[in-house]
């Protein structure tokens, strides 16, 4: 096991994995910016080490400066979080490198999945439902045309490079191929330095359903259910629930033993999710994320298994501390991402959280590395905090979810708050009733 894991992340986040390593009586170094000197994980670490100024760029997302503080303070492993460098293939090479274990799986699985044509064909290799469309990338127009015709309209094309929904454009008809072509190429070009495209269907009223799975490394892999991330603005997800209400047991088997198998074949070691679109019974993969999410808490409240323990412990080489029969599914769970936002315009609202009380009780988790009197800085993305509920079956979550964001006090900032009082009391959602574009039709209803 490891003697000192270093978190190379910051916020709710940061603490989760702190919390993982001290349980697992492991020491702990927390990294920060100069703007996050007086942050939660810094001061519950053991040690910790400043690496840059307040940009990204020159503190979180320093490799040089990251693999210095494991330097100086011997930490012999790495948790990335997620975003930051998390699904970067070089940072996980460099600490290979200096023989320093990054929590997560090998530089080459994470290369081959971050670039989207490769991750596609990949998945198809291991057999999972992939959206019809070309086989690889598309440059030329009369080749776009005869894929699109082939598929039939309306079509999405797709920076191969995408992520965070950009470089993404949809042609409802053959008219609007050529536009959405060169558009989509010059975007992607402009954003990701790589002008590599390629089409598919274009889903009408999909879900968002992704299946969270484990490998470790030699074979064996294992898959925890799915999550329902529906709820969508601007393809940043908002309310999360495993299971999903669309799915029934045969359906989650089905598709998580397949998710399963792939990352077994694949040999991926850690965490990893399988991203799907879901409609009429069908999966359409859309991407493999190499790396804990954000929702991840879900997932913990319906198996009760601790997912950062598990990466540690696979990364370490203990391997999975369960079978695929060892998992059991109870109840249900919603998770909340609470945001300093306006809940109206959705502008960002850092400032100082003047008073901070949270929730408690029976099958509530809050995970938040704010407090009263902390000041959010304007430098980073504005999750401050995530509700996570668990209830026996939906509907119990549901009444206490609503219970729950009754007794949330945030002030001295604006929250995302408001909006989930809203739609914890909507049919719709007491219904399960929602595709990925509910979200913002709703939104926009109500403008
Ligand atoms: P990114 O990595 O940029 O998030 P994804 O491939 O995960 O890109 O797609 C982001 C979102 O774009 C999806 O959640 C979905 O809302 C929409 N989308 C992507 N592909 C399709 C498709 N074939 N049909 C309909 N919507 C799609």
């Amino acid at each position: 096991m490891f003697q000192k894991i270093l978190i190379a992340n910051r916020g709710e986040i940061a603490l989760r994995i702190l919390r993982a390593a001290k349980e697992l009586g492991i020491q702990t170094v927390a990294v920060h910016s100069t703007a996050d000197a007086d942050a939660m994980h810094v001061r519950l670490a053991d040690e910790s080490v400043c690496i840059g100024p307040p940009a990204s760029r020159d503190s979180y997302l320093n490799i040089h400066q990251i693999v210095a503080a494991c330097e100086i303070t011997g930490a012999d492993a790495v948790h990335p979080g997620y975003g930051f460098l998390a699904e970067n293939a070089k940072f996980a090479d460099i600490l290979a490198a200096h023989n320093i274990t990054f929590i997560g799986p090998s530089g080459d699985h994470i290369r081959v999945m971050g670039d989207k044509i490769e991750a596609k064909r990949t998945a198809k290799r291991l057999g999972i439902p992939v959206v019809p469309g070309s086989d690889g990338a598309v440059s030329e127009e009369g080749e776009a045309k005869r894929i699109a015709a082939e598929i039939g309209y309306p079509v999405i094309i797709k920076a191969s490079a995408g992520g965070g929904g950009r470089g993404m454009k949809v042609a409802r008809s053959e008219a609007d191929l050529e536009m959405a072509l060169a558009t989509a190429r010059t975007e992607a070009g402009a954003a990701f330095g790589d002008d590599a495209v390629y089409i598919e269907k274009y889903l009408q009223k999909p879900r968002h359903i992704e299946v969270q799975i484990f490998g470790d490394g030699a074979g064996k892999g294992v898959h925890l259910g799915e999550r329902d991330c529906s709820l969508q603005r601007r393809h940043q997800k908002v309310w999360e629930e495993a299971n999903s209400p669309a799915l029934n047991a045969e359906e989650r088997s089905r598709i998580g033993d397949i998710c399963a198998k792939a990352v077994a074949d694949l040999g991926y070691s850690g965490a990893g999710t399988i991203e799907f679109l879901y409609e009429d019974g069908e999966f359409y993969f859309i991407e493999m994320n190499t790396r804990l999410q954000v929702e991840h808490t879900i997932t913990e409240a319906i198996t009760g298994i601790d997912l950062v323990h598990e990466q540690i412990r696979v990364a370490s080489g203990g391997g999975l501390s369960v079978t695929q029969d060892d998992v059991r599914f109870q109840g249900h769970a919603i998770e909340c991402r609470i945001n300093a936002e306006d809940p109206r315009t959705f502008a960002p609202s850092p400032g100082t959280i003047t008073h901070f009380h949270t929730p408690g009780g029976l099958g509530i988790r809050v995970d938040s590395g704010v407090y009263s009197g902390y000041r959010i800085p304007p430098y980073y993305d504005s999750l401050i905090g995530k509700l996570i509920v668990h209830g026996r079956n939906r509907v119990e979550c549901m009444m206490r979810l609503r219970r729950a964001l009754n007794e949330f006090v945030v002030d001295g900032i604006k929250t995302t708050l408001p909006l989930f009082q809203d739609l914890v009391g909507n049919q719709d959602i007491a219904n399960g009733d929602y595709d990925i574009h509910w979200l913002e039709k709703h939104l926009a209803a109500h403008d």
